[in-house]
């Protein structure tokens, strides 16, 4: 049985992938963070305000169901008798999923009924001190959980707690010709089916849900297209190919596309009642795209202009072995340039798009993407919020073959790390100045989270001494400040962040970051150095259709350099440099030193902080 087990097309998600866009959705604020309202149902009356953790899912192959996980803690001010009782609260919501899909353009979305939603556990614990035992065992129990569930259910239906979808254009426009999507869950993987047709019924695949596997392997997200399904998936291409005979007065009869040991076989025929033309050609896929270097010699520059050859990695579909029956056909006079004109200039159909997954159906974070036409990227790196999650989706596996099209997907995440911002080394110079350390969230960690605390420390390294020790809630206690004039006899410093959820006697530690900061000397005076200098920029472009580099002429820059230090030079320093001139310099830096990172990109990355990826300033 091959693996599209007669569907049209059909997919392997791994729960993982769901995960990744779950976490990403959640880190970039696309998810609930917050949840304020009457809880539904009643008596007595419950007004939440409730903040919601990092969310899960998962596969449960058992029950054939999705599992969400929601984690909440906050205040439920619940009302009895007229008295009013705030109770605090940490709750773990465990809310099961039947999966029903459907398609909505080219996206498979997750649309189960309410019904679908069910709350299926609901553990939770009151943390306020003398709360009436019959509402702890209230909040605690199974009626308040059935209440929970409608509101979950109500926020599911509305679109507030978003579901991950899935983004079917990477099967091109196959998902436009479903008309079922069959489900099943299976180990840690959704395996759904694609049942599609085209609108004359030439095409009907029906496939058998009991027969689909996890075809994933070492992808966490797989697709198969059925041979015959071919010609759904690359809509396009026949879309472009009728309009173009017909633009011709002509007509396309008996298209054809199928799947073959690597590539796909297209044929057909362009008619007029006075004749036809036979036509087939291969659409063959490639994984990497190379673009020649040039060397620009004869610029008028001063120097030439070198481009290095690059290859990268794409999916592109070219189309070769083109053939006609037009040597024994004199209508080629009055067809034209119908088959050759439409097929030599090339088809530059690419329809591996943006993403895969969503988790909310705008997606907010930026995607470097590819102009439209050119060969597609296979590796998409999403551009995350500040201290967001980036998600990286890389086509890994393109293969086709006698039976079916099959296309490997590998999603990954990168949060972001917790970090201490602020100088380690200050000169003497400064010792009347304020420091200011940034307290840089990890992904998921909200300020606004009202269980969230921090605990800043800051030590006397010299002699052994607390200066200070500050414990607080997170909201506006990101920073710490050290005025230096206070400890004139201290050299090194050490400032530590702890940070931590607390929730009644609950702790949750989410980590320790810190580092020492050192006073030294007195810098010589003319201590740091700028310029103004005049550089001309070789200006060069890809073109659209040749896609090769053409040298555009030079574009004349005149700008301030950054600072730079004189003590310790970068290697740029002391270049020599005919386009250099007003060169200045200065014994302090022209800002104050509370506000260097707000001067970061003024500041020599190498000269004052070891290199551009390097965080934290030693000036
Ligand atoms: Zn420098």
């Amino acid at each position: 049985m091959p693996r599209h087990a007669g569907f049209a097309g059909a997919l392997t998600v791994r729960e993982t992938v769901f995960r990744i866009a779950l976490k990403a959705a959640y880190a970039n604020g696309n998810f609930l963070k917050k949840f304020s309202a009457n809880v539904p149902g009643g008596p007595p009356d419950i007004n939440a305000d409730l903040f919601l953790g990092q969310p899960t899912i998962s596969c449960e192959g058992l029950t054939n169901l999705l599992v969400l996980n929601l984690t909440t803690w906050g205040t439920l001010k619940v009302t009895v008798d007229n008295v009013d009782h705030d109770v605090e609260i940490v709750g773990e919501l465990e809310v099961t999923i039947k999966p029903v899909f459907d398609k909505d353009g080219v996206d498979i979305v997750l649309v189960p009924n309410v019904d679908d939603i069910s709350a299926r556990r609901w553990t939770a614990s009151v943390t306020s001190a003398n709360t009436p035992t019959e509402i702890v065992s209230y909040i605690t129990g199974d009626q308040f959980r059935e209440r929970l569930q409608s509101a979950i259910q109500t926020a599911i239906s509305l679109g507030i707690v978003k579901l991950p979808a899935i983004d079917g254009s990477f099967l091109g426009d196959l998902v436009r010709f479903a008309t079922s999507i069959d489900v099943r869950v299976r180990g840690d993987a959704l395996l759904l089916g694609i049942n599609a047709e085209n609108e004359d019924q030439t095409t009907v695949l029906n496939g058998n849900i009991a027969a689909l596997q996890d075809f994933a392997g070492t992808h966490n997200l797989a697709g198969v297209v059925h041979k015959d399904a071919s010609k759904f998936m690359f809509d396009k291409l026949y879309v472009a190919l009728n309009d173009g005979i017909e633009n011709n007065d002509a007509k396309l009869e008996g298209f054809r596309m199928r799947s073959l040991a690597g590539h796909y076989q297209v044929s057909g025929a362009a008619v007029r009642p006075e004749g036809s033309i036979d036509f087939s050609f291969q659409v063959v896929p490639y994984l990497y795209h190379t673009r020649p270097g040039k060397f620009f010699q004869y610029s008028g520059r001063h120097q030439p202009v070198r481009v290095n050859t690059r290859t990268w990695p794409v999916l592109d579909f070219k189309i070769e072995h083109l053939q006609t029956d037009i040597e024994r056909n004199t209508l080629i006079v009055i067809f034209g340039e119908i088959i050759g004109g439409l097929i030599t200039g090339g088809f530059l159909f690419s329809y591996i798009e943006t993403k895969f997954i969503r988790a909310e159906s705008a997606f907010s974070a930026k995607v470097k993407a590819a102009k439209l036409g050119s060969p597609q990227p296979r590796v998409i790196r999403t551009i995350p919020p500040e201290g967001g999650v980036a998600v990286r989706y890389a086509v890994d596996q393109y293969e086709v073959n006698i039976e079916e099209t099959y296309i490997g997907i590998s999603v990954q995440s990168t949060p972001g790390a917790m970090v201490l911002v602020g100088p380690t080394v200050v000169p003497a110079n400064y010792s009347n100045e304020t420091l200011r350390y940034l307290l840089r969230l990890p992904s998921g960690v909200f300020e606004d989270d009202p269980a969230m605390r921090v605990r800043w420390t800051i030590e006397d390294r010299t002699n052994n001494l607390v200066l200070a020790d500050e414990d607080s809630s997170l909201a506006h206690h990101m920073r710490m400040h050290l005025a230096l004039a206070s400890y004139p006899d201290v050299t090194d410093f050490g400032i530590t962040a702890r940070l931590y959820r607390r929730m009644g006697t609950i702790v949750n530690e989410l980590g320790i970051v810190s580092l020492t900061l050192h006073m030294r000397g007195t810098l010589p005076s003319n201590a740091y150095i700028r310029w103004r200098s005049e550089s001309s920029n070789p200006q060069l472009e890809v073109g659209e259709q040749t896609d090769e580099w053409g040298y555009l002429g030079d574009r004349r820059v005149r700008r301030w350099s950054e600072w730079h230090r004189t003590d310790a030079p970068c290697l740029s320093v002391n270049v020599e440099n005919r386009y250099r001139f007003e060169i200045e310099t200065a014994d302090k830096l022209p800002f104050e030193l509370r506000l260097l990172e707000n001067h970061r990109k003024g500041l020599c990355p190498y000269c004052f902080f070891g290199g551009p990826a390097a965080v934290n300033a030693r000036l």
